[in-house]
């Protein structure tokens, strides 16, 4: 088996890991004398649950993204040596072997060697050159592989950039510097963290002002499991993920007694938790030995930084001093975010294995997942013959993903592409699949929506590169991503819920059943329209899908409402009331992301969103506390389904009896734990409604809606108690993380059917 070549053989075996080893072990001793192992490398890659044995043509084509891995924590063998006083990478932040350390994010081209990386310019000493060339070493090959003598070197900058200390001195005065509360940017593994004192109300809410971020929870590293264990009521699969060489963000319960500042996530019973990933912070966290706050070194919604000059620009005024080092970082990989929604399904076709994984969520796909591919059921990778497709994502939280025979590669988070930063990142993104994967897109797919800056890009390239564009519709690409993910063919029920996506026929779609395959839908059903009061500013303004909802519902008798809890004045509604009857400005929609806020705003819960889901995370926090104080049986609000008067769509979800009974809880004083509870098993039966009617046996949940757990689990376990397959989101984020994954399918699958017609 070659080494480094592009031609090298691809193996990925699955099994517990005495068994895997026997299989290495096996390999290497038993082959067959007609072949030689030149010699062998391993790497952990996230399972695919794949059964049988196959041979995959794309390995005799010697495609070089095979050996593209991302990027892994760092091991058990690497952290003895770092901790081991006698070795001589001892406490040395830059340690690797073959099973860990950087990948993805220090590669600069293919096949991944170390000339190919950032390490490039650092020379190998005696002693490492030894290790590297060694077959039966464990840094046989590492392509990172580094030394103090070698290798980069760390040192602390203060605003200007002025050295301060370097070396073992840069990280005690990084560490007593973030016991005095300051804030220190880390030159981590893809790029900048901002790190403060979890504990320190004074700290934290420092660092919200200076990033200007008012409410969107931080996460917090922990020096050890033990230490999480002492904040958050972890289960055993949180806790394997947290260990896992993909070590993410996980989103766990936290204590009630958690010793944290309140401003780490304001009003959340959830914490953002991850454990040490590199050598640097094991080591940073083995001295501070308390939670700290590691959030992205970025504004809003940018990309992280990951150069350390432009850090000095973009972090100004938000950090105090930089940690950094000279290992250079060739593209932006942030911390991946997953969530473990707990309650299994009761019953399922599928085998123990794959209900594990159907429990866990990708909220945020970067760090440790990226770039391993997507694998296609053959069927579809048969039918797209027709070359590379590439997928551009959509607005916010974008990622772009390169569609190539029967795999798909997505790229990392890129963030909201309304900055500059995120568009550069962007293009850099797109011209790293097609440079990684050696491959030219013979057809762009992009979303839906007109004036999107992915769409315009989309246009721009498609005619530089002389191949035809193919729109996708943002809720069909949210399904066919869901089903591209558990390689379901044919027709599903696809019930995409979310914020905002472009319709068909213009408006403003969030609430939608779609009858869906990869190659077309129709639209089966619809949330009941109402208006979106002031487009982008409804967003922010939970009162004002609320004045739409009831002005749907009871007219200008809006303005004279009479609910203490709604925070609105009656002058507040006489305007909203004005611009309803103008409807200038105010597009109609479906969005089942406004019927969230419009709850979240009559109940009290969330008068002012700064962060995208605020409101509808309220609401779901308000109807898990109901269940966690012991209500049991909750009766859900009714919702109607009526067949719609519009062309395009069948049935209507009509939400208005539900409101309608919501107002008069709301009048009879009942909690809002009570009142979102009830909401949420309303759309739950709701759901169940609609999919009878529709009849097919398999249904897809996806859209930013479905990152709510709860929301999730009662829709799944309704819809299986009456024999539905139920799919949701494990390798792909449900909201418009996924939406690369879900276009590049549909324009492959669309454009073979037009070959073969
Ligand atoms: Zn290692
Ligand atoms: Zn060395
Ligand atoms: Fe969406």
């Amino acid at each position: 088996m070659g080494t480094n070549t592009v031609n090298g053989v691809s193996i990925e075996v699955e099994g517990g890991a005495p068994t895997v080893e026997t299989f290495l072990r096996r390999l290497k001793g038993e082959a067959p004398a007609s072949v030689r192992v030149d010699g062998m490398r391993t790497q952990v890659v996230p399972a695919l649950d794949d059964r049988g044995f196959a041979i995959h043509r794309s390995t005799e084509l010697g495609r070089p993204s095979l050996v593209i891995p991302p990027d892994l924590a760092t091991c058990a063998d690497c952290l003895r040596e770092l901790a081991d006083p006698t070795d001589h990478r001892f406490r040395y932040p830059f340690l690797t072997c073959t099973q860990c350390g950087p990948r993805y994010s220090l590669l600069t081209a293919i096949p991944y060697e170390r000339s190919n990386t950032t390490m490039a310019g650092f020379e190998l000493c005696s002693a490492c050159r030894a290790e590297y060339e060694s077959e039966t070493d464990r840094r046989f090959h590492a392509e990172p592989i580094a030394c103090p003598i070698c290798g980069p070197r760390l040192c602390l900058w203060d605003e200007q950039g002025c050295e301060i200390a370097a070396e073992e001195g840069a990280l005690q005065r990084a560490v007593a510097l973030l016991d005095e509360g300051l804030i220190v940017a880390v030159k981590g593994l893809g790029g900048f963290q901002l790190w403060v004192d979890a504990q320190s109300e004074e700290a934290v809410r420092r660092l919200r002002d200076r990033k200007r971020r008012a409410d969107k929870p931080f996460a917090v590293t922990f020096p050890s499991l033990e230490a999480v264990r002492d904040y958050c009521l972890l289960s055993p699969d949180e806790e394997s993920l947290l260990c896992s060489p993909q070590a993410p963000i996980v989103l766990a319960r936290k204590r009630r007694d958690a010793a944290l500042a309140e401003a780490v996530a304001p009003g959340n019973p959830y914490l953002g938790v991850m454990l040490p990933a590199t050598p640097l912070h094991h080591l940073l966290m083995a001295s501070l030995q308390r939670p700290i706050v590691a959030t992205s070194g970025n504004r809003s919604e940018e990309p992280i930084v990951i150069d350390e000059g432009e850090a000095l620009a973009r972090l100004k005024g938000i950090a105090d001093v930089f940690l950094v080092h000279d290992r250079p970082i060739s593209r932006p990989v942030d911390d991946s975010v997953v969530l473990v929604v707990d309650r299994t399904p009761k019953h399922s076709e599928r085998s123990g294995a794959d209900k594990r994984k159907a429990t866990q969520m990708i909220l945020r796909r970067a760090r440790g997942y990226v770039p391993q591919a997507i694998r296609l059921k053959n069927s579809l990778a048969e039918r797209t013959g027709s070359g590379p497709v590439l997928a551009v994502g959509g607005h916010l939280k974008n990622t772009v993903a390169l569609l190539w025979e029967d795999r798909v590669w997505l790229s990392q988070h890129l963030g909201d592409l309304s900055t500059l930063e995120a568009d550069l990142a962007f293009r850099q993104a797109v011209d790293d699949l097609q440079r990684l994967l050696q491959a030219e897109p013979k057809l762009i797919a992009c979303d839906l929506h007109p004036d999107y800056r992915s769409t315009g890009f989309a246009r721009e390239l498609a005619e530089s590169l002389s191949v035809p564009v193919v729109p996708v519709q943002h809720h069909h690409a949210h399904v066919a991503s869901c089903m591209a993910e558990h390689k379901l063919d044919g027709e599903v029920l696809g019930i995409a819920w979310d914020g905002a996506g472009y319709g068909t026929d213009g408006h403003v779609w969030g609430g939608e059943f779609l009858i869906a395959s990869y190659r077309q839908f129709t639209r089966f059903a619809s949330l009941r329209s109402f208006r979106l009061l002031g487009g982008e500013a409804a967003m922010k303004a939970p009162g004002r899908s609320a004045a739409a909802a009831l002005w749907e519902l009871m007219g200008e008798t809006m303005v004279h409402h009479d609910l203490p809890s709604w925070n609105m004045t009656g002058d507040q509604c006489a305007y909203l009331a004005a611009l309803l009857r103008s409807g200038i400005a105010s597009p109609w929609t479906t969005s089942m992301g406004r019927l969230f806020d419009t709850v979240a705003s009559l109940t009290g819960l969330c008068a002012q969103a700064s962060f995208e889901g605020q409101a509808a995370m309220a609401v779901q926090f308000a109807a898990e506390r109901e269940w966690e104080a012991g209500g049991g049986s909750v009766q859900g609000y009714p919702i109607e389904l009526v067949t719609s008067e519009s062309s395009d769509t069948k049935w209507m979800v009509d939400w208005r009896p539900m409101i309608s009974a919501m107002l008069d809880d709301l009048r009879r004083g009942h909690r809002p734990e009570l009142i979102t509870a009830r909401f949420h098993v309303g759309l739950a039966e709701g759901v169940v409604r609609v999919a009878q009617v529709a009849g097919l046996p398999r249904v897809v949940l996806t859209g930013g809606c479905f990152q709510n757990g709860l929301l999730l689990t009662l829709v799944r376990q309704r819809l299986e108690a009456v024999g539905f397959a139920v799919y949701s989101h494990s390798l792909v984020p449900p909201n418009d993380g996924g939406l690369s994954l879900g276009q590049a399918v549909v324009a492959a699958s669309t454009s073979s059917e037009e070959q073969s017609l």
